[in-house]
């Protein structure tokens, strides 16, 4: 029985990942979470892992007298969750939100875990470095978000050295269409009316931002090892086609489906191997149409801004994503209009101190500083 380890498990992604992993019959040997003690100890009582781990150390000390009748091992802090990742487990399912999942994956890769991978962020930020060590530890880092695991599945079979090109797609999120002056005075639950997925609130403001967009074409540089010039985004309403990929020949394969996020994390769980499941098939004739169309880039700037900081490189994609995490988390409490977030991500892109060879350290510092800036641009 393959053992598995759940990161962020009382999240959207965590929720229906642990559903797939009942069914697919891993072993679940450990469930971490932020703060949520209750969902967590629902989880833990029903999953029965051999450790549990809460990030806000408050939340852990109740989780640990609610679990006191147990054998269950409680760990807490950002090192308890990353213990966690660390061990017993054959995979490790990251859906954490945010840079916090960041040195998870790392304590995973250091001890030869298979990481299926739906933190964008750790990618984002410490791209280059998780490269590296998933290298040296002969680690494999499986996508589980939708569009590079459709990335993923186009290429299975293709020849190595043959992809040329990617085209990501987009759903355009709840304000497609919408101009700058309309979006002036959006609430944040306009913005939360996601039109095809339901996520957490984070990658929710991120999608109606296009940021998600800027932060997926950081996440599929480091996947697929392709010039950010390479990828191009299109504006896809349905969100039936998940992305597609262009071959040296001008062949271009794609992967589609219903918006399901189950599919790509059983790929990512199973994979190489298909598994059956009830999860409900796409009829074409029932959806008629496809569409595709370019971003608006003048409107929804955090796309271009995402671009333009990996192709810059080093440590811009950190400074944006520390600067896009404080701002939405201060949209989300009222506290600054929808167009500030863009506003604050430019600036930090704009003066973000860069380094060559930068560590993991020189990430978090960046990211610190890059909310410190947002915070300070505020008050
Ligand atoms: P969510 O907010 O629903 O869940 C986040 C999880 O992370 C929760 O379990 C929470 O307790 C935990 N968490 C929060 N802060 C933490 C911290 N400081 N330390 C440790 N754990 C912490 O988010 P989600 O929508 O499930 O997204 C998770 C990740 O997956 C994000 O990176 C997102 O971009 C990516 N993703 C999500 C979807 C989706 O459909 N929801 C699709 C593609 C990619
Ligand atoms: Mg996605």
């Amino acid at each position: 029985m393959k053992e598995l380890v759940i990161l962020g498990s009382t999240g959207s992604i965590g929720t229906q990942a642990i559903e797939v992993a009942e069914r697919e019959g891993f072993r679940i040997t450990a469930l971490t979470a932020g703060s949520n003690s209750k969902l967590l100890e629902a989880q833990a009582r029903k999953l029965k892992p051999l450790v549990v781990a809460l990030a806000d150390e408050n939340a852990a000390a109740d989780l640990k007298v609610r679990l006191r009748d147990t054998d269950i091992k409680v760990l807490s802090g950002t090192k308890g969750v990353s213990e966690a990742a660390a061990g017993s487990g054959d995979i490790v399912l990251n859906s954490i939100v945010g840079i916090a999942g960041l040195l998870p994956t790392l304590a995973a890769i250091d001890n030869g875990k298979t990481i299926a991978l739906a933190n964008k962020e750790t990618l984002v930020t410490g791209g280059e470095i998780v490269n590296r060590r998933a290298k040296e530890k002969d680690v494999k880092i499986l996508p589980v978000d939708s569009e590079h695991s459709a990335i993923f599945q186009s290429l299975q079979g293709a020849p190595k050295g043959s992809l040329k090109k990617i085209l990501l797609t987009a759903s355009g999120g709840p304000f497609y269409n919408k101009t700058k002056k309309e979006l002036q005075n959006v609430t944040v639950n306009d913005a939360l009316k996601h039109p095809n997925w339901s996520m957490g609130a984070k990658i929710t403001i991120d999608s109606a931002t296009l940021m998600n967009k800027g932060l997926e074409v950081i996440e599929a540089v480091h996947l697929f090892g392709l010039d950010a010039s390479k990828i191009e985004v299109l504006v896809h309403r349905q969100s039936i086609l998940h992305s597609a990929v262009e071959l040296t020949d001008g062949a271009v394969i794609a992967q589609l489906g219903t918006p399901d996020m189950r599919l790509p994390i059983q790929y990512a769980l199973t994979y190489p191997a298909r598994s059956q499941n009830a999860f409900e098939r796409l009829s074409l004739t029932d959806i008629g149409t496809l569409t595709f169309e370019k971003p608006d880039i003048d409107t929804f700037r955090c796309l271009p801004l995402c671009i333009e900081a990996i192709a810059k490189g080093g440590l811009y994609p950190t400074a944006v994503n520390g600067a896009n995490e404080e701002a939405v988390r201060l949209f989300l409490e009222g506290k600054i209009k929808f167009l500030k977030i863009a506003e604050l991500v430019e600036t930090a892109l704009a003066t973000a101190e860069n380094k060559n060879d930068f560590t993991v350290e020189d990430i978090l510092y960046t990211d610190k500083m890059a909310r410190e800036a947002v915070l300070n641009a505020i008050n």
